[in-house]
């Protein structure tokens, strides 16, 4: 948890301050706008609102309106679409099975954030994104969300293997992998959630880490070196059968989005649980 930056009424007033001589349109909801922004800084809200004006002005309206302010959250939050990258129509359609997959694992599984929008537009230095947002602010992260979440980051993978088949996955997953790697490295090394001889331990090598000297006086051996790759390895096999049981047990529900992805591009969090309301969690996933 970083130290210093806002809460969420923190966030709510910081918004206000910002936006307060800007004209801003009835009921554009900076309470939720203050929920979904955790992890901002004060320089990051004031950035939204400024944006928000930008966008306002180039959109040509007078007031600034939801739409306007949730594009300058994204625009903040990752960086601005890149609508003049052309994709083929083959990479759109892998892109968009890609992120359906990382959607519907997200979906279904039960101790993950929700969706709060899957776009196929290229964004930063990505091919598509989906964003998982947590309701609230959150201090604590559970060992069940921390596997769900390993598991959803793989779903963009996996739904290609299934699609594509094994041999035929692409670079889409680039960032994916390495992200999962280090959680699931994370959960092993410092958070003790290992899932078996090493739980309840932390290997922290940091200097003057109380913890550390309490647990290993000395640096932790070959053997732990190896028995802690071990783990991070049974992680994130685990996260990839669980995400391959979720998107098999729910086909036509990854077309559904694909489809729709396909169709309008970006779909957002209303749309993605109305599209997928009707997917079920396999017994073969469930981690309880
Ligand atoms: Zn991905």
């Amino acid at each position: 948890m970083d130290i210093g930056l806002p809460d969420r009424k923190d966030r709510e007033a910081i918004l206000k301050v910002h936006f307060v001589k800007k004209p801003l349109a009835k009921g554009v909801d900076l309470d939720s706008l203050a929920a979904k922004s955790a992890g901002s800084s004060g320089a990051d809200l004031a950035n939204i609102a400024n944006e928000s004006a930008i966008i306002a002005a180039r959109n040509s309206h007078t007031e600034i309106t939801q739409s306007d302010v949730t594009e300058a959250f994204e625009r903040v939050a990752i960086g601005p679409e890149r609508k003049s990258k052309v994709m083929t129509e083959g990479d759109k359609r892998v892109t968009a099975y890609h992120e359906a997959g990382h959607a519907l694992v997200g979906h279904v599984l039960p101790d993950s954030d929700p969706v709060h929008k899957v776009t196929i537009i290229p964004r930063g230095g990505t091919g598509g994104v989906t964003w998982f947002i947590p309701p609230e602010d959150r201090v604590f992260v559970s060992l069940v969300q921390f596997k769900d979440m390993l598991a959803r980051g793989l779903g963009g993978r996996i739904a290609e293997e299934i699609i594509l088949g094994p041999d035929k996955v692409t670079t889409g997953a680039g960032s994916d992998l390495p992200s999962a790697a280090g959680l699931a490295r994370d959960m092993v090394v410092n958070q003790g959630m290992g899932s078996k001889k090493l739980r309840n331990q932390v290997f922290h090598v940091d200097e003057g880490m109380m913890i550390e000297r309490l647990v290993h006086e000395r640096e932790y051996s070959d053997e732990t070196a190896k028995a802690i790759d071990d783990e991070v390895e049974s992680l994130i096999t685990e996260a990839a059968s669980r995400a391959r049981d979720v998107i098999k047990a729910n086909m036509h529900y990854l077309e559904v989005l694909k489809d729709k992805l396909l169709e309008k591009e970006t779909v957002d969090a209303e749309e993605v649980k109305q599209l997928l309301s009707g997917a079920q969690m396999p017994k073969a996933a469930a981690l309880y």
